[in-house]
């Protein structure tokens, strides 16, 4: 019973019932606990043509971005399912900092939509999310992306025609560890990230014997400058892993990433 009352399960009582829609304000929201219209998303999440491996939003005529055209990358592929603008930005930031965890079931059926992902998800064989410091674990009562990972776990689980179909993958967050609290990344220009990240990352030295040869999906809420992203999987394969396959909820679009 006492388990019942843990906040985090007191934050999925939300999607029970119906609510306004988070963006145009509309009653109820259909269907009973998703946080945004059928209208809105439609209005707003339109389908994008994005680069193969840092899932920048490009032309539909154009095959991958200048950067990922010239320059190593460490993603065998990289989703994301809406730009990082109105109205995802704001709420993105309620789901993270206005204590919506519940929202992550919503916003990872829209991740799980995205062309090419199911069957990408599915190849790997760990589902990782980027890892909070114990410090902003603290602060925050959740992370974030564990919130996505796990939710798009689940929606993979659903998907499956039957449950052995689903038996490799696993979400762990006992994997990559962020080791160092760094300063509030969306402050900080390019640069100042990679510098403030590049010791931040680590891999579980119990979970090295484990990591040789898997393949992982990374996920994220935003890909930025992607600094975070692209640290975190060279972490990854640095300690073992085969491939790293990049998730996000959003992507921030040119030409703010640099
Ligand atoms: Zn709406
Ligand atoms: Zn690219």
């Amino acid at each position: 019973m006492f388990a019942l009352l843990r906040p985090g399960r007191l934050a999925h009582i939300g999607t029970w019932f119906p609510s306004s829609c988070a963006v145009c304000g509309r009653w109820p929201s259909p269907p009973s606990g998703e946080p945004v219209c059928h209208d809105c998303r439609l209005a707003f999440a339109p389908a994008t043509t994005r680069c193969p491996t840092c899932a920048l939003a490009l032309p539909p005529d154009k095959p991958a971005c200048a950067a990922c055209s010239t320059a190593d990358h460490a993603f065998r592929a990289c989703f994301a399912a809406v730009d990082y603008t109105y109205p995802w930005r704001d709420l993105l930031h309620r789901f993270k900092f206005a204590s919506q965890p519940a929202w992550a079931r919503w916003f990872a059926s829209m991740m799980w939509d995205q062309p090419g992902l199911r069957d990408a998800a599915l190849a790997c064989d760990w589902w990782l999310p980027i890892p909070l410091s114990r410090q902003r674990l603290a602060q925050r009562g959740y992370n974030q992306s564990w919130e996505l990972t796990h939710a798009l776990w689940r929606q993979a689980q659903r998907a499956a025609p039957q449950p052995h179909a689903f038996g490799a993958c696993s979400a762990r967050c006992d994997v990559l560890l962020k080791v160092m609290d760094t300063a509030e990344q969306h402050t900080l220009d390019r640069s100042k990230r990679l510098a403030n990240l590049r010791a931040a990352f680590a891999v579980n030295p119990a979970a090295l014997p484990a990591m040789q040869g898997k393949s992982v999906l990374l996920v994220d809420d935003v890909m930025t400058t992607g600094a975070t992203m692209h640290l975190a999987a060279r972490t990854l394969l640095n300690a073992g892993a085969a491939s790293v396959t990049g998730a996000v909820f959003a992507r921030t679009p040119a030409p703010e990433v640099s």
